[in-house]
C-alpha cells in the first residue's frame, strides 16, 4: 500500500546537537502494520535523559513515545481489531504499547512481553533505511505487527490520553505488582508524574493513606491534589518519621537515598516497588537481616505488560476529572519546536512538556 505521503520527523542527531526537522516519504505499509497520524506527544523523563546523554541509544533517532495519534492506513494483514477487542477504522484515535515483541515468545507467554523476543521500542529507536517512522516527535508513525493497539474515546483530552502509554500504564504496572491496595497504607517516593498517577491509582484503589516523599516543596503541595494526605519533604529530612509504618513502598524516584528511606518505612510483610531507577546511580545499601525478619519483598518493574495498558487507559477514563490531569502538560509546542521544548522541559522541569502535531 503506497501512501504518497511526505512526514516531519525532529530527527535527534547526538548529544548536544539541535533537532532538526527533516521531511521524509512515508514508505508503503509492510504487512500487518497500521500507519498513524501523531497527533499529540507528551515529553517523557527517558526523553530528556536520552537527550541529555545521560542515557545511551543510538542515533539518529526518532525520540518520544508517549503518544496518540489517528488511523490513515490499516494494511490488509493486520487482524483489524485494537487490544480489546474493538474494530479499527481509518480515522480511530489511538494509543499503542510503548513496545512490540512476539507474543509467542516465552517471556510474553509469562506476562513480560516488553521484554519478549524481537522487542522493538518505539521512540527509542535508530532512523534505519525506510524504518523511519517510529516515534512521537513526527507527523506520521507506522505501528509494527504485535503492537497492542487501543482506541480512545474521544471525551479523553489528548494531552492526558498521550501519557498513557509511558507514565499510566507503568504505574499500573507498579500497582499490579503490589496486589490489593484496599486500606493499605502507601508510601510513593519521587513526585513526578509517575507519583502523581499513582498516587490517585492507589487511592482509587482503597489504600486508607497515600503519603508523598520527594526533595520539591512544590512538587509536594501539587501532589494534594492527587489524593496524598501526607508530606514528606526529604531536603528537611523527614523520611525518618515514618519507620515501619507502611505497607507497601512505590519508588518513582530512582534515587539511591529515597530508596533506601523507603525499605525502612516498610513494616512486616512490606512490599517496594522500585520503577524509577532506569539510569545510573550508586548501588544501595541494604540491610539483609532487617529485610527477612520483617518479611519485606522488593519488586522492580520496567514498562509494563498488555493488561497494565488496558488498566491505564480505564483508570484514565474513570478518573481524568476526579483528578487534575488536565493541567499535567505545563507548556505546549508545535513539532517545528520540539527543541525550544526540550529546552524548556530541561530548564523548568515541569511534569510534562507537550508537542502538538498538525493543525
Ligand atoms: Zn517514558
Amino acid at each position: 500500500m503506497n501512501t504518497n505521503l511526505i512526514g516531519k520527523i525532529a530527527v535527534f542527531t547526538a548529544t548536544g546537537q539541535p533537532l532538526e526537522i527533516r521531511s521524509y516519504t512515508v514508505p508503503a505499509l509492510q504487512a500487518g502494520e497500521v500507519l498513524v497520524e501523531n497527533l499529540y506527544t507528551t515529553l517523557c523523563g527517558s526523553d530528556l535523559h536520552t537527550f541529555c546523554g545521560v542515557r545511551q541509544e543510538k542515533t539518529p533517532s526518532v525520540l518520544g513515545h508517549e503518544i496518540v495519534g489517528r488511523i490513515v492506513a490499516i494494511d490488509e494483514q493486520h487482524g483489524g481489531y485494537d487490544h480489546a477487542g474493538q474494530p479499527l477504522r481509518t480515522g480511530d484515535i489511538v494509543t499503542w504499547s510503548i513496545f512490540a515483541s512476539d507474543p509467542q515468545s516465552t517471556l510474553a507467554t509469562q506476562g513480560m512481553p516488553q521484554k519478549g523476543d524481537g522487542l522493538f521500542k518505539y521512540g527509542h529507536a535508530q532512523l534505519c533505511g525506510e524504518d523511519i517512522f517510529h516515534g512521537g516527535l513526527a507527523e506520521y508513525c507506522i505501528l509494527k505487527p504485535y503492537t497492542a493497539i487501543l482506541r480512545i474515546p474521544d471525551e479523553l483530552p489528548l494531552p492526558v490520553a498521550a501519557t498513557i502509554n509511558c507514565a499510566v500504564a507503568t504505574v499500573a504496572g507498579a500497582l499490579r505488582l503490589a496486589g490489593s491496595l484496599r486500606d493499605k497504607k502507601v508510601l510513593i517516593t519521587g513526585m513526578g508524574l509517575l507519583g502523581m498517577v499513582c498516587a490517585a491509582m492507589c487511592k482509587d484503589a482503597g489504600a486508607s493513606s497515600v503519603a508523598a516523599a520527594d526533595i520539591s516543596e512544590v512538587r509536594l503541595q501539587r501532589s494534594i491534589q492527587f489524593g496524598v494526605d501526607r508530606l514528606i519533604n526529604l531536603q528537611a529530612d523527614e523520611g525518618n518519621a515514618m519507620q515501619k509504618t507502611i505497607d507497601v513502598v512505590f519508588d518513582m524516584s530512582g534515587s539511591p537515598d529515597a530508596m533506601e528511606m523507603g525499605l525502612d518505612t516498610l513494616s512486616t510483610g512490606g512490599i517496594a516497588i522500585w520503577v524509577g531507577a532506569v539510569f545510573n546511580a550508586r548501588k544501595l545499601q541494604v540491610d539483609a537481616e532487617s529485610i527477612i525478619r520483617r518479611l519485606v519483598t522488593i519488586k522492580g518493574l520496567h514498562n509494563y505488560n498488555y493488561d497494565d495498558l488496558q488498566h491505564a487507559l480505564n483508570f484514565l477514563l474513570r478518573n481524568f476529572n476526579n483528578y487534575p490531569f488536565d493541567g499535567i502538560v505545563e507548556k505546549e509546542f508545535p513539532l517545528s519546536e520540539a527543541q525550544q521544548a526540550f529546552d524548556y522541559a530541561l530548564d523548568n522541569k515541569p511534569l510534562r512538556v507537550g508537542i502538538k502535531i498538525g493543525e
